[in-house]
């Protein structure tokens, strides 16, 4: 869990950062205050979040008591797992989402509250476990907070089964023997999905492209981390404690860490080769997706979140690579070395294309 642990803020007083008597604001309840005077003091700049958020929870509260008044409460003990195929339920869905997106979107940026986003995972693996079908669209969003707090293997699980399975036109969804999410602990090293990098076939959503490549290059930069303590660190500490940080370079969160602690340098470095291959071929297939993207990655994404989000997002549109920044750039921006790293593998590409 390296990641989030330098980066998102754990629970704190918004003002003073104390965590001591904390009391927790009634209004948006995400943020933190250690006293009344801190939370007057901090008022005027937290009240437009604090009420976005409020409002969003009582919006999704009304349409779950409307929905129950409708069709009763056992709706949530019959049609679990089903909600995405009755329209009633559409507008609760959607209200959901939209409250676990204030969520994240008022205090989950670039280094922000680590609460706030696993509040919205947990809303966000509601939402799925009531209806997988997704109609919201929520998977897009989860996958990204998922990876922001330090769950990689899981963001690639998830992702991994949306690209081969759950998105592959004419998946059945009311065969019960579908189980979502059988992609379980899935090798991080493998090859990306042929259906990303496939130019015939038009390739799943640029999120998911984009995940997967945020995943990879966050793989190359921690087994570059594991390489270096492994070579550096040979032979001038006791073995236990070089493997205490070499177990601290790689990150926690991939099944094949055990595999991976016991690779010699030689086998890492063959590693990092074939993670940075999987990684040129995801960006050249992001950048062949989406001319904006990548150059707005690289121009350090979007200063403002957009609120309401674009509308329509039409294939290689600027507004799909909009949508693309709103989950992807913290998600960049949280792993340090990645952003550089993809301008480096990027970069023989200039030199090929002016042959
Ligand atoms: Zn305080
Ligand atoms: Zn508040």
């Amino acid at each position: 869990m390296k990641w989030d642990q330098s980066v998102l803020l754990p629970r704190a007083c918004e003002v003073c950062q104390s965590k001591e008597k904390l009391k927790r604001c009634t209004g948006c309840q995400v943020v933190y205050y250690c006293s009344r005077a801190h939370q007057r003091s901090d008022r005027a700049k937290h009240r437009e979040s604090c009420c976005s958020v409020e409002s969003t929870r009582a919006t999704a509260d009304l349409e779950e008591a409307a929905l129950r008044i409708e069709i009763g409460d056992r709706l949530w003990e019959e049609w679990t797992g089903e909600f995405d195929r009755y329209e009633e339920t559409f507008p609760y869905l959607i209200s959901r989402h939209a409250f676990a997106q204030m969520l994240f979107m008022h205090f989950g940026g670039v280094g922000g509250h680590r609460e706030s986003l696993s509040l919205a995972v947990s809303h966000m693996e509601d939402i799925l476990r009531l209806g997988p079908g997704d109609y919201s669209g929520v998977r897009f969003d989860l996958s990204f907070l998922y990876l922001r707090l330090g769950r990689d293997q899981e963001a690639y699980d998830f992702v991994k089964w949306w690209i081969t399975t759950g998105d592959i036109p004419g998946y059945n969804w009311e065969d019960p023997r579908s189980s979502m999410l059988e992609a379980k602990n899935a090798v991080v090293l493998e090859d990306p999905p042929r259906r990303t990098l496939c130019r015939a076939c038009g390739g799943p959503d640029l999120r998911f492209v984009l995940l997967l490549a945020i995943v990879k290059a966050r793989l190359v930069v921690n087994l570059i981390a594991l390489q270096n303590a492994t070579r550096v660190l040979r032979g001038r500490m006791p073995q236990e404690h070089i493997d205490m940080v070499r177990g601290h370079a790689l990150g926690s969160s991939y099944a094949c860490r055990g595999v991976l602690l016991k690779c010699t340098p030689r086998q890492i470095s063959a590693f990092i080769r074939k993670a940075k291959g999987h990684l040129q071929d995801l960006c050249y297939a992001l950048e062949e997706r989406n001319t904006y993207y990548l150059e707005m990655i690289f121009q350090g994404g979007p200063l403002v979140l957009f609120e309401p989000l674009p509308p329509e997002k039409t294939r290689g549109s600027l507004e799909e690579a909009q949508i693309g920044l709103v989950g992807g750039y913290p998600a960049w921006a949280e792993s340090p070395g990645t952003i550089r790293l993809i301008r480096s593998l990027m970069r023989p590409r200039e030199g090929r294309s002016s042959e």
